[in-house]
């Protein structure tokens, strides 16, 4: 008996060595006709050539099998044949890593971001006057911060709200940073305004609410100057690569990404600050990495642990909102720090050993 089980198991190892060769041998023909549907740009999946395999293979059937059982193997046959298909054309992303493994560096008036040294970008939610951003300004400036923010076109939860400035903030922060030698970073919310960024600001920013506007993604990737890309409130990171793709596609290679905080169900921040979404997207993408804790915590008592811990993470940067009276500030008040807070934050951050000048 235990002879003849012997005998059984070596007889089932040699038919799995030869459907393992088979399977092997049929896997190289499915490669092969891939290429071929590639070259012609149609579909690797044909139900109808499916089902008259599947019908042929029924009809052929001798048992001891059932029918349902050899649908049931063929269609995963089937299946695991068109991820080989798949896997072999999968369009490798312009901003992925395996694209391009180098960092991307971008230089902001002279700012190298995504290199070796990290950024600080301060500055209002809102450009609400001339004297607030000077103010703000001045204070930067001493700091030795060479980034200033500012928000000329808001996106207001409320039609009722703020909405900024408009133009009129974008010449304030020209005509500040002019003064002070500091770039600038303002958010675009229209496709026809990139132009006009062009003319007064150093950087675009693209919001959270606007992180799948397409045709304002498309517009910023014919831009000639960088991108911030915020993640969306409810973004995933396959989502946010994908509209940082957007832009570069269009010709814009200068995009960073900004981890802003996403909704779940914590109350007692404004967003829940995702830090693994830095070493991912650093992992995943060549573009510079950055942490707004500002929006993504909503408060102003945990910013320094968030931004240590942003940077310990890889981050490149990080973004922060000061104004020189936040209880007045037109929008964002509660989360806005003032100048002498600002300046802790940041003597913290210096302190810390894990900020590179
Ligand atoms: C902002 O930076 O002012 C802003 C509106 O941020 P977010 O798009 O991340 O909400
Ligand atoms: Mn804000």
């Amino acid at each position: 008996m235990n002879a003849n089980l012997e005998e059984l198991r070596t007889k089932l190892d040699t038919v799995n060595k030869e459907l393992l060769r088979l399977l092997n041998e049929r896997a190289e023909v499915v490669q092969a006709i891939g290429e071929i549907k590639e070259k012609q740009g149609v579909p690797k999946f044909d139900p109808v050539r499916e089902r008259k395999m599947l019908d042929e293979l029924t009809a052929l059937n001798p048992g001891p099998f059932r029918d349902a059982s050899i649908k049931h193997i063929f269609k995963e046959i089937f299946k695991a044949s068109l991820n080989l298909q798949e896997e072999d054309h999968k369009r490798q992303l312009l901003v992925s890593r395996k694209k391009q493994p180098e960092n991307t560096i971008i230089d902001v008036k002279g700012n190298l971001i995504g290199g070796s040294a990290q950024v600080m970008i301060a500055g209002p939610c809102s450009v609400e006057s001339y004297e607030q951003l000077r103010t703000v300004a001045a204070a930067l400036k001493e700091a030795g911060i060479k980034v200033m923010r500012g928000g000329a076109f808001k996106p207001r939860t409320s039609p009722y709200d703020f909405q900024g400035l408009g133009v009129e903030g974008l010449k304030m922060l020209k005509e500040v940073a002019d003064e002070f030698g500091l770039a600038t970073i303002s958010e675009i919310v229209h496709p026809g305004h990139i132009e006009l960024a062009e003319q007064y600001i150093d950087v675009i920013q693209i919001g959270a609410r606007n992180m799948q506007n397409f045709e304002l993604l498309k517009a910023a990737g014919e831009a000639k100057i960088p991108v911030l890309l915020k993640r969306g409130i409810a973004a995933t990171l396959e989502e946010f690569v994908h509209a940082a793709e957007y832009i570069v596609v269009k010709g814009n290679t200068q995009v960073m990404l900004i981890e802003r905080g996403i909704r779940t169900y914590e109350k007692w921040t404004r967003n829940t600050l995702d830090i693994s979404a830095v070493p991912l997207l650093k992992q995943e993408t060549h573009l510079p990495v950055l942490v707004d804790v500002t929006h993504s915590t909503g408060r102003k008592d945990i910013l320094l642990p968030c931004a240590k811990a942003a940077l310990a993470a890889g981050a490149d940067g990080i973004m922060v909102e000061v104004h020189p009276d936040p209880q007045t500030a037109l929008s964002d008040a509660a989360q806005q720090l003032d100048i002498p807070q600002f300046q802790q934050l940041w003597e913290g951050m210096r302190n810390s050993g894990l900020f590179t000048e």
